[in-house]
């Protein structure tokens, strides 16, 4: 089991953890974290991390960045006052719309980030993995933005699933690799990007996507994506008068979440919920509710929480939207959930989906079945809490889920004329 905090150091390990000190020395976030890779991927490890220290915070890098953000991504991303949906639920709701940026979610934040970094490092290609496809097609468009080739691993299961995306990276120039070894999904693909790296660690950067795997990798995607947050902050300010009362975020491997949270940390009137995928019941299998019902383990090279059974095999999950169908989360997310700064909630499939309707009809907002999974916990929350001040980390958007979509008819048309 997990090495279990007590309030003491459970509130030193918070204190730094809003100082900017974690991870530490060993990519730690207390207990969780670190680095569980076989010998050979070592080198590459240290060579990334060498490459991070070395250029992530130098002002070059981070104009580049702020300028690609800028100009290409299309940032400052809106934040958005929802009045009918602040009407519908009694509260005061607003929106950070990444949906809004290039490809159509906040993976275009790490993408471009990590690019730019492989560009510092010397790499001659970037080697992706990818589930749904989402961070394919991100990385794709991302490596192209750079002029770096792109070679993208996907469970051949995958590639059937999601037939648009596999052919949004091809048009991006990517090369797609179906890998039909293990469960031939997305822990498979991400085994066989790595085997491609330990092949050719100095011309290769392998673009992780989301703030999961090995250090530095947590790291990186954090500071990356952070940029959400910070942004929020700022126009929540300068627009709502005043901080939320509560952030949601919905939560896979964890990026757009820590993205939005990891600015706002210090800021410890504000509640901060994460959402995950509630699936179709509380089952081993049909959910992926990593953090509300699963036990500490290493998983992909970090130590975090995990869904495994009593022998320590991780389980598969189930969730309606591709994106939050994972057995991990990022191990930042596992300290916060440990030392009391965030909560981990789950929605439901059919949650999800009611929230992605009345979002649709009250807003005019079609968004991703990922964020759905935010709005629902966070309707649940304003009925219990009247009257707050509430900020949503609209994750992405819901064009991509129409083939999905199109198989549940809409229930309710709340702007119909009666
Ligand atoms: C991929 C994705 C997610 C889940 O990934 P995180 O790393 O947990 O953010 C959430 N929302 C959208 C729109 C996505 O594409």
């Amino acid at each position: 089991m997990t090495a279990v905090l007590d309030a003491d150091e459970a509130s030193a390990l918070l204190d730094a953890s809003i100082a900017g000190t974690l991870p530490d020395k060993r990519g730690r976030f207390g207990p969780f974290g670190g680095r569980y890779v076989p010998e050979t991927l070592v080198p590459a490890f240290e060579r990334l991390e060498q490459g991070i220290a070395r250029y992530l915070h130098t002002d070059e890098f981070q104009a580049e960045f702020k300028s690609e953000l800028k100009n290409w991504v299309g940032r400052p991303t809106a934040l958005t006052f929802a009045p009918r949906l602040s009407a519908r639920w009694g509260a005061e709701v607003w929106l950070k719309r990444e949906d809004l940026a290039h490809t159509g979610a906040h993976k275009i934040n790490n993408a471009i980030g990590q690019a730019l970094l492989a560009k510092r490092l010397g790499a001659k290609k970037i080697i992706a993995e990818t589930g749904a496809g989402q961070h394919g097609v991100a990385a794709a468009a991302a490596c192209a933005r750079v002029g770096l080739p792109c070679r993208v691993y996907m469970g051949a299961v995958d590639i059937k699933r999601q037939a648009p995306n596999v052919d949004r990276m091809l048009r991006l120039g990517a090369e797609v690799f179906p890998v039909e070894s293990g469960d031939k999904t997305l822990r498979a693909a991400i085994d066989e990007a790595l085997r491609e790296w330990v092949t050719d660690p100095a011309n290769t950067y392998y673009l992780i996507g989301s703030a999961v795997g090995a250090h530095p990798y947590p790291y990186l995607v954090r500071e990356l994506q952070s940029v959400i947050g910070r942004e929020a902050r700022e126009q929540m300010i300068s627009m709502a008068g005043g901080l939320p009362d509560v952030a949601f975020a919905c939560v896979g491997g964890g990026s757009n979440a820590i993205g939005l949270f990891y600015p706002l940390l210090g800021d410890r009137d504000i509640q901060l919920i994460g959402v995950e995928a509630g699936g179709t019941g509380d089952g081993l299998g049909q959910n992926a509710a990593t953090l509300a019902t699963g036990t500490p383990g290493v998983l992909q090279g970090s130590y975090s929480i995990i869904l495994q059974d009593e022998n320590g095999n991780v389980q598969e999950t189930h969730s309606i939207s591709a994106g939050l169908d994972y057995s991990g989360v990022g191990p930042e997310h596992a300290f916060l959930q440990a030392v009391g700064r965030v909560t981990y909630v789950s929605a439901s499939d059919s949650e999800a989906l009611a929230a992605l309707e009345e979002l649709c009809e009250l807003e005019g907002i079609l968004t991703a079945l990922e964020t759905a999974h935010a709005y629902a916990a966070a309707k649940k929350w304003a009925k219990d809490n009247p009257g707050k001040r509430i900020l949503i980390g609209n994750s992405g958007r819901g064009d991509k889920d129409m083939p999905t979509l199109t198989q549940y008819p809409v229930r309710t048309n709340a702007n119909a004329a009666s």
